[in-house]
């Protein structure tokens, strides 16, 4: 029994719509309006919810498919908050859900709301499909609409850990995080992220005398930052390949367009020492190669200072430090203390992330993703990826879920970049790519 695809297309953009015209910029976020709007939505076909609100305005809606407990379950999980629009510099209203040249333009249209929207739909399928065969999955499919995943996530995803974890009890999770990309030729990369660094906060504070700027003095403290920031904006982490980045390399070879870079990946995951090498260095000079390979250090804030003529005793960096899994911060920070030979400069972790384990690149969910994709693209590579953001899945990993990240809507990489920028939108042909690949996964996993 397959779905009216053609009706199912014109339901997903109108709930699309509806749910990107609820305003819920984070802060203040206030989801419970859409929340209840998922409430009513899935209630009105018979799927049980639970409606958890944190705080004022604040929301979490659960829907339970249940199954008959032969498997543990699956989340189909999304946030419903966004980040803020400048409504200026849109073309189009963002919280309007306008349709304009074969795009669904608005705030979250990728970033969350479309997955939001494409969980929703599977979760209508799949219990339509029930009701008319009257039978029961082999596994409970949780829908978990969250807040807060913009700020942090304290009343969102951190709240329910702490509060409702008999809600996340899961097998595997379906999350953002990952994407599926287009690329030169209209070749296609899905990555499944099933990995993410862990982000810290390192501190740098330089200090000297202070004194009246009428006298320059040799160790003035932003002179002596600016020194030791240099000493680190030429240090690089060494080259680290896990178990993800080593496949997502292999994978991506077989399709990557450009012969240069295909040789380098080819060559980094290689035996011969020499050519690995050459091939790290190479994809080291493409940005978001080269923050999958190593530790990475971006200086993020600066203070010192407050008066033109007076020297203060201090500056500061802040610098978020982003490690591989199974990478120590602590070790991190030994190296750039050796690198940075400038007196009076002291350095220490202010922040720690927190690790979580990698989920299995060869699971059944995994398997079940990389089935439905190729079932609607059968030339696409699927890569396990190890992703430089952080995300929900985080916590879910560390109650033993096998989370992975996707962004199911095939796009260019122009189009990604809109999200959390201007006239963020999702190409409809790509909305209901991504409608089919989630509702093939869990079907696969769950039927
Ligand atoms: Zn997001």
């Amino acid at each position: 029994m397959k779905p009216d695809w053609d009706a199912v297309e014109a339901e997903t953009v109108s709930r699309l719509q509806a749910i990107i015209r609820f305003d819920t910029t984070n802060p203040p976020g206030n989801e419970l309006p859409l929340a209840k709007y998922l409430e009513s939505t899935l209630l009105a076909e018979g799927i049980e919810t639970t409606l958890l609100e944190p705080t004022t305005s604040r929301a979490q809606l659960i829907g339970h498919i249940r199954g008959s407990g032969a498997r543990r379950p699956v989340i189909l999980l999304a946030h419903m908050d966004v980040v803020g629009a400048e409504r200026e510099s849109w073309t189009h209203d963002p919280f309007g859900g306008e349709i304009s040249d074969g795009y669904l333009y608005g705030r979250g249209a990728i970033d969350d709301k479309g997955m939001l929207a494409a969980n929703l739909m599977t979760m209508l399928l799949l219990k339509r499909m029930l009701m008319k065969s009257g039978t029961a999955p082999s596994r409970d499919v949780v829908f978990v609409a969250t807040a807060d995943e913009e700020a942090g996530g304290e009343w969102g995803m951190g709240w329910l850990v702490d509060n409702r974890p008999d809600l996340l009890d899961a097998e595997f999770a379906l999350n953002e995080g990952g994407r599926t990309r287009i690329i030169a030729g209209g070749q296609a990369y899905l990555a499944v992220q099933s990995a993410e660094k862990v982000s810290h906060v390192v501190t740098v504070t330089a200090r000297g005398t202070a004194g009246h700027a009428a006298i320059p003095l040799a160790d003035n403290a932003i002179f002596r930052l600016g020194r030791a920031l240099d000493q680190l904006s030429a240090y690089a982490e060494p080259v680290m390949l896990t178990e993800i980045t080593r496949q997502f390399f292999t994978r991506l070879a077989e399709i990557w367009p450009d012969p240069d870079e295909k040789k380098a990946m080819l060559d980094v995951v290689g035996d011969d020492r020499k050519r690995a090498q050459e091939g790290a260095r190479a994809l080291s000079s493409i940005a978001v190669f080269n923050a999958v390979l190593r530790n990475g250090i971006s200086p993020t804030v600066v203070e010192g200072g407050n008066q033109f003529n007076v020297i203060p005793d201090s500056a500061v960096a802040i610098l978020n430090v982003r490690t591989l899994p199974g990478q120590s911060i602590d070790k991190v920070v030994q190296r750039m203390r050796a690198v940075v030979t400038e007196p009076g400069v002291m350095m220490e972790v202010t922040h720690r992330g927190e690790e979580a384990p990698a989920s299995d690149p060869q699971s059944e969910l995994f398997d079940a993703i990389a089935a439905a994709a190729r079932e609607l693209d059968p030339r696409i590579a699927v890569v396990p990826y190890l992703s430089t953001g952080v995300t929900d899945s985080a916590r879910l990993r560390k109650l033993g879920v096998q989370a992975y990240g996707i962004l199911p809507f095939p796009m260019a990489q122009s189009d990604e970049e809109r999200m959390h920028g201007n006239d963020e939108r999702v190409p409809l042909k790509s909305l209901h790519f991504g409608t089919r690949l989630i509702f093939g996964a869990i079907s696969r996993i769950a039927l």
